[in-house]
C-alpha cells in the first residue's frame, strides 16, 4: 500500500526531547516562515518518481518508518541555508541536505540518522543563475532539474547541450556532487563541474576555484566557470560524496551542439562478454567511442519494453537464460546475448569514418550485428537512448518499474578495469549471487577506456518483507565478495555506506581516518549529514551507529 497510517509518532532527532524539538522547530519557523519548516507527522506516502517523498526512502529496504526525517526545512536562499546550519549547531540536531531527492536506488531523500531534519534545497532554490553561451557553461541552484535546464536552453535557442543521466528528473547539482554519470562525451558530471558555493557545517560560506577571487565591484569572478582548480589544493573533490558542507551553487560546463548518430551492436553469446570488453578498450582509449556507451545484457531488452515480467515468464524465480534467449528471437534485434548502445559525434563524414573503425573492431566477434535507429521500430528503446546521448532528458527508464508489482530498485555499482578478465570476475559473482538470492540479474556497463561502472539494478517488491530481506542479504554479500576480489563500489545506498566505506581500508583504514579528521575539523558538533558515505563525526563514532 502506498500510504499506511504511521505506526510510530514523529521520529525525534537523537538525544532530543519533544520539548526541545518543539522549541527548536518554532525557532526555525520564526526564521524561515511557518510554511517552510514542516514536521513529518503525516502518513508516509511513497508516491512515484515525479511525486517522490522528501520524508523517507520511497524504495525502503528496511521498515518504511526506519529512515525518516523529523521535519523538512525549505531554505529560499544561501543566507537561509546558513541560518538553518547555525540553528542545527545550536540545538545539536542533525541535518540531511538534499537537492531534489530523486536519488532513487541509493536512498532517495532519506536521512541516514532517523530524526534528522531534511534540508530540501530544491523546492525554493531552483534558479538557473546564469547561462554563458560563449563559455558554454551555466550556474545552477540545487533545485534545477535536467528538464528545466534543457527547456531553458531550448527557449533561448542556444546551440548548447546538457548531459543527463538515464532519468531527467533529478538535480543537475545533486547528481554531480554524488558523482553520477550521463552519456554524452561530457558524461562524467563531477569532472565537468566548475566552481561551487558551499555552506560549511559551521554556517560559514566558501567559494571554490576561481570563485575564491572576488570579481570587480562585488561581481562574481569572470573566470569562475572557466578554470576548475585555481590556486592551491584543489578542494572541490572533498565536497563530493561527503558530508563536509551544503552546496548552494555549482557551475557546470555544457556541450556545444553537434551532429550525432546513435547505433547498436548485438553479440550472440553470453560467453562473448570478455571479448567484447577487450574490443571496447582500445576504441575507448583512442577516443573513437564518442560517448560513455552502455553494454547491457539482453534481458534488459525485455525489461525496457515496459512489459511486466509475468508477460515473459510466469514462475516466481529469476528468468532462466534459455527462456530469455527464446524471447529474444521475437525481438526486432533477434536472438542475441549482449547489446551495445553507442553514439558518435561530429559531421557526417567524420561519423562514418568512426563507425567504420568500430564495426571493423567488433567484427572480430563472430555473429555481431549492427543497427541504426532507422532499422528498428519507433517504440524500440534505441530512440530513447539516442535522445539521452544527445542531451535530451527522458523518463523512459522508469519502465523498469513495471517489472513486478510494488517494484522498487537498488543499485549494486562496482568499478572494474576495462579488461575482460576483471569484468568476468565481477560478472560471475553477480550471476552466482543473484541466483543464490533468487533475483533477476540486469547488468549494465557504462564504459570508459580504463574502467567500467558495472551497474546491476536489483528490482524488489517493497510490499514483501521476504524480498526486502533477500535484496539486503544479496547486497551485503555482493559488496563483501567483490571487495575480497579487490573490486569496490563507486556509490551505494545509504544502508551500505558503512560497509562500502569499510572495504576501502588499505593501510589500517587510512582513508576513513583522513576523512574523519577533516570531518571533525569542519563539523565539530557533528550536525552535517552524519554517516553519509560512512563518515561519522566524533559525536556519533563508535556508538553503535555504524551498520
Ligand atoms: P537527485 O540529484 O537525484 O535529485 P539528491 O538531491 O538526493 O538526488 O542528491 C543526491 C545526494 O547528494 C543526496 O542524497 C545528498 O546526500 C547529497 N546532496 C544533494 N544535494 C546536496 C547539496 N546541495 N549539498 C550537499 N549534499 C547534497
Amino acid at each position: 500500500p502506498d500510504s499506511v497510517p504511521r505506526q510510530r509518532g514523529v521520529r525525534l532527532p537523537p538525544d532530543t526531547s519533544r520539548e526541545t524539538f518543539d522549541e527548536a522547530i518554532a525557532a526555525l519557523q520564526q526564521e524561515l516562515g511557518k510554511d517552510n519548516v514542516v514536521v513529518n507527522d503525516k502518513p508516509l506516502i511513497d508516491g512515484w518518481y515525479l511525486e517522490h517523498p522528501n520524508t523517507h526512502d520511497a524504495f525502503h529496504l528496511v521498515d518504511q518508518e526506519d529512515l525518516v526525517a523529523s521535519a523538512v526545512a525549505y531554505p529560499g536562499s544561501t543566507r537561509e541555508t546558513q541560518a538553518i546550519v547555525r540553528w542545527a549547531n545550536k540545538y545539536g540536531i542533525p541535518l540531511w541536505p538534499i537537492s531534489m531527492g530523486r536519488n532513487l536506488g541509493y536512498g532517495g531523500s532519506a536521512p541516514r540518522v532517523p530524526g534528522s531534519v531534511v534540508v530540501d534545497l530544491g523546492m525554493r532554490m531552483n534558479k538557473i543563475l546564469s547561462i554563458d553561451a560563449e563559455n558554454a557553461s551555466c550556474v545552477v541552484e540545487p533545485g534545477v532539474s535536467y528538464f528545466q535546464l534543457y527547456e531553458e536552453i531550448q527557449k533561448r535557442k542556444l546551440p548548447l547541450w546538457i548531459d543527463c543521466p538515464d532519468l531527467g528528473g533529478g538535480s543537475v547539482l545533486g547528481n554531480a556532487i554524488d558523482r553520477g554519470v550521463g552519456y554524452t562525451p561530457m558524461g562524467d558530471h563531477f569532472a565537468n563541474h566548475c566552481g561551487m558555493e558551499i555552506v560549511l557545517p559551521t554556517g560559514e560560506l566558501l567559494r571554490t576555484g576561481m570563485g575564491a577571487l572576488p570579481g570587480k565591484d562585488g561581481k562574481d569572478n569572470p573566470t569562475w566557470q572557466s578554470f576548475q582548480a585555481a590556486y592551491g589544493p584543489y578542494v572541490d573533490g572533498i565536497f563530493s560524496q561527503s558530508n563536509f558542507g551544503i552546496v548552494t551553487q555549482m557551475g557546470m560546463w555544457l556541450m556545444r551542439e553537434t551532429g550525432h548518430q546513435s547505433y547498436m551492436f548485438t553479440f550472440p553469446r553470453d560467453e562473448d562478454f570478455p571479448a567484447i570488453v577487450e574490443a571496447m578498450r582500445p576504441l575507448a582509449q583512442n577516443r573513437i567511442l564518442g560517448n560513455i556507451p552502455q553494454l547491457r545484457h539482453i534481458v534488459q531488452e525485455l525489461n525496457v519494453t515496459g512489459l511486466p515480467k509475468s508477460h515473459w515468464y510466469d514462475k516466481s524465480g529469476p528468468i532462466p537464460r534459455d527462456v530469455i534467449r527464446e524471447h529474444s528471437k521475437q525481438l526486432p534485434i533477434g536472438e542475441c546475448s549482449w547489446v551495445f548502445y553507442g553514439t558518435q559525434y561530429g559531421d557526417e563524414a567524420s561519423i562514418n569514418t568512426q563507425l567504420q573503425l568500430i564495426k571493423a573492431t567488433f567484427s572480430s566477434i563472430a555473429g555481431t550485428r549492427f543497427y541504426l535507429p532507422k532499422d528498428l521500430p519507433d517504440d524500440h528503446y534505441i530512440h530513447s537512448r539516442a535522445k539521452v546521448c544527445s542531451g535530451v532528458p527522458v523518463l523512459r527508464e522508469l519502465d523498469w518499474l513495471n517489472w513486478k508489482p510494488n517494484a522498487a530498485h537498488l543499485f549494486f555499482s562496482p568499478i572494474t578495469p576495462t579488461k575482460g578478465v576483471d569484468a568476468q570476475v565481477v560478472h560471475d559473482l553477480n550471476v552466482k549471487l543473484h541466483e543464490k538470492y533468487n533475483f533477476d540479474l540486469f547488468p549494465t556497463l557504462c564504459v570508459a577506456g580504463r574502467e567500467m561502472h558495472y551497474i546491476t539494478n536489483i528490482i524488489f517488491d517493497r510490499s514483501s518483507n521476504d524480498e526486502k530481506k533477500r535484496a539486503n542479504a544479496l547486497m551485503r554479500e555482493l559488496i563483501a565478495s567483490a571487495a575480497a576480489e579487490g573490486y569496490g563500489e563507486y556509490r551505494t545506498h545509504l544502508l551500505y555506506a558503512d560497509q562500502v566505506a569499510g572495504t576501502y581500508n588499505w593501510g589500517n583504514g587510512a582513508l576513513l581516518k583522513f576523512n574523519e579528521t577533516i570531518k571533525d575539523a569542519l563539523d565539530p558538533n557533528g550536525i552535517m549529514a552524519p554517516g553519509r558515505n560512512g563518515i561519522w563525526p566524533k559525536k556519533y563514532r563508535g556508538k553503535g551507529w555504524e551498520i
